[in-house]
């Protein structure tokens, strides 16, 4: 996942890469503590307690476009039927099938939101 830090020289907000989840791993396999600024290339030496997660861009983007294609297909069979004045049944049928973007976009978010909490709410030993 991105972790994040803000350079102390620029207030640049730098990313990086890692597989680690938590604050504590992330020392582990950094234990110099020093990462180097993309704007204005110093080093800055900071605790891994200063980086810090934010959610996902592409998971909301991508639970955002199921949520909303999800709901437009449903709506567009809804109004499918009521032309065709079809079944109340058929209509709460297809209403309910609403619910599954709704609830992708509600997993995918949970999700992200947990791996922001897991990661900003540990922290390393000074
Ligand atoms: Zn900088």
């Amino acid at each position: 996942m991105r972790v994040y830090f803000k350079c102390l020289a620029c207030k640049h907000e730098n990313q990086l890469n890692t597989d680690a989840g938590t604050r504590v791993e992330f020392e582990m396999k950094n234990p110099k503590r020093k990462y180097k600024c993309v704007n204005c290339s110093r080093h800055t030496r900071l605790s891994a307690n200063k980086l810090y997660t934010k959610q996902s861009k592409l998971i909301s983007m991508i639970s955002g476009i199921v949520f909303l294609v999800g709901t437009l297909i449903a709506l567009y069979f809804v109004v499918q039927m009521i032309y065709k004045m079809e079944t109340v049944v058929g209509i709460y049928i297809i209403a309910s099938g609403l619910l599954i973007p709704v609830s992708i976009y509600n997993i995918l978010n949970k999700e992200d939101q947990k791996r922001v909490k897991i990661f900003n709410q540990t922290y390393v030993k000074e």
